[in-house]
This record gives C-alpha cells, structure tokens and sequence, in this order.
C-alpha cells in the first residue's frame, strides 16, 4: 500500500513523571535549556489534514493547546501506563468541535485498562454530563488503516509485559521497551525515522538505556534516530554530543517530515 507523506510532531519527550521532576532539584530540573523540559511522551502524526495521536498521557491538554490542534481523528494506544492513557478524558472538546465519535485502538489489554480507568464513559448509566464519545478498536496484532496510512502494531518487552510500539509508512515509534524481540526487529528495517526509548545511562527493569538504544540503531541503520521517554538523569545538549550526528535526542515540539513511500 502506498504511504502519504507526513509530519511527526513530538508532544512529549520525557519519562513518566516528567521533566522538571517534582521535587527534584538537579542540574536538568534546573536547566534554563527548553529542551530540557519534557512532558509525558506522545506523538501526533499529521498528514492530509488528518491528526492521529500516539498516546494520551495526562499532559495532553497542555500539548494540544501548545501545538494549536484543532482535529484529533484516532488516538492509537501503546500501554496502559498512567502517562500514556490519562489524558484520554481531554478528548471531548474535539467531539464537540467535529460532531462525531472519535475511534481509538489498542491492545486487549491496554483497552481492559482504558475501561477500568474511565469505567463512567463506558458503562451504561445516564450519563448527566458531557463523557468522551469514544469507538473503540481492539488491535489483534494485524495492521490498520487510518486515513489512507497503515499502522502496524510491533510488539515489544517493557519488563515482563508485552506491549506495542507502531511502525507506520518510513517511520516506527518504539516507546517503553528494555527489549525488541527478533521478529520485532525484523518488522523495522529499511526505516527513514526510528524512535526509540532511551530513559537514562544505568540499568532499568522496563526500559532502554542510551547505550541499548545506540546498539538498536547500529543494527538496524535508519536513517535518523531519535530517543525519548528521557529522565531528568540526561541534559540535552552534552547528551546529544555524546551520540552520532544521525542519532538525537528528542525533545517537546520537535518536528520530523517523513516522505511518502510507493510502497511500506
Ligand atoms: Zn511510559
Ligand atoms: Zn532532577
Ligand atoms: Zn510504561
């Protein structure tokens, strides 16, 4: 199928509890350099007039308002971490704005949380005030389509869950992973954009290090990285001096073009 042209803008750059970290004092958390400010991550995929966003943490309101988004038309889940799904509830405005539903897509599991979290949209009580218009899209692991560009689930180990990360024309989001099974890295060759978790230089259970994240990009050679879901342990600018010129960090606002492809 042949792929569109679009734009990836980057929402949110940091680790779960963000960057400044509450609190927390430190030379990043301090750090006058805006890049150095992440909010939870998530991306927004734009293209043909049409804005599918990948992850709704619960700075999405702050996101949209900063990137002016008037149209949201899917939201496509990784997890069912709190970062990643509590923004689902500042959806609404987009349903009063488009007098319509708004689909959204996740795994099974992921979809069982969304449900438990936010029990008062889909339960079936009247409902007295205004709750998300939600049509929900449970991802069996095959592809989808939405507006013209497919999205295709690549699972990976965040711990000892599995989770997805979407590949989508010349582009693949890999958030939280400490791992990409084999048959996952065989899904994201030939890439023009790979993202990629790169929490901190030490160790994680449930997340890629710089160095990880480094060997994940020389093995697979897109041709540019970025890394993101960053902690407060890495300040933009000496961290990306340490990488190769292919290889950034990603940081809040960020926009990447992607071209169309005849063929994904
Ligand atoms: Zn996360
Ligand atoms: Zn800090
Ligand atoms: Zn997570």
């Amino acid at each position: 199928m042949a792929s569109p042209a679009f734009k990836i803008t980057v929402l949110g750059s940091g680790t779960s509890v963000g960057v400044p970290t509450v609190g927390c004092h430190c030379a990043v958390c301090n750090s006058a350099d805006p890049r150095d400010k992440r909010l939870r991550p998530s991306i927004l995929v734009s293209y043909e007039g049409r804005n599918v966003l990948i992850d709704a943490g619960p700075d999405f309101r702050t996101q949209a308002l900063r990137v002016h988004l008037d149209r949201l038309d899917a939201v496509v889940f990784t997890h069912w971490h709190a970062d990643h799904i509590m923004g689902l509830d500042d959806v609404r405005p987009y349903n009063f704005r488009q007098k319509g539903q708004i689909p959204i897509y996740a795994s099974q599991d992921t979809m069982a949380v969304i449900r438990r979290a936010f029990l008062y949209i889909f339960d079936e009580s009247k409902k007295e005030s205004n709750v998300p218009q939600l049509a929900t899209h449970v991802i069996d692991g095959g592809g989808f389509d939405l507006f013209g560009l497919e999205f295709k689930p690549v699972p990976v180990l965040h711990g000892s869950a599995t989770i997805y990360g979407y590949r989508f024309g010349g582009a693949a989001y890999l958030t939280d992973h400490s791992e990409i099974p084999e048959a996952s890295m065989e899904r994201l060759q030939g890439l023009d954009v790979l993202f990629l978790d790169a929490l901190r230089y030490k160790p994680h259970p449930t997340h890629s290090t710089v160095d990880r994240s480094v060997k994940t990009v020389e093995r697979l050679s897109p041709r540019r990285a970025f890394f993101t879901h960053i902690s407060h342990d890495l300040a933009h600018e000496r961290a990306e001096s340490l990488l190769p010129p292919h290889v950034r960090l990603a940081f809040d606002g960020l926009e990447i073009q992607v071209e169309g492809a005849a063929q994904t």
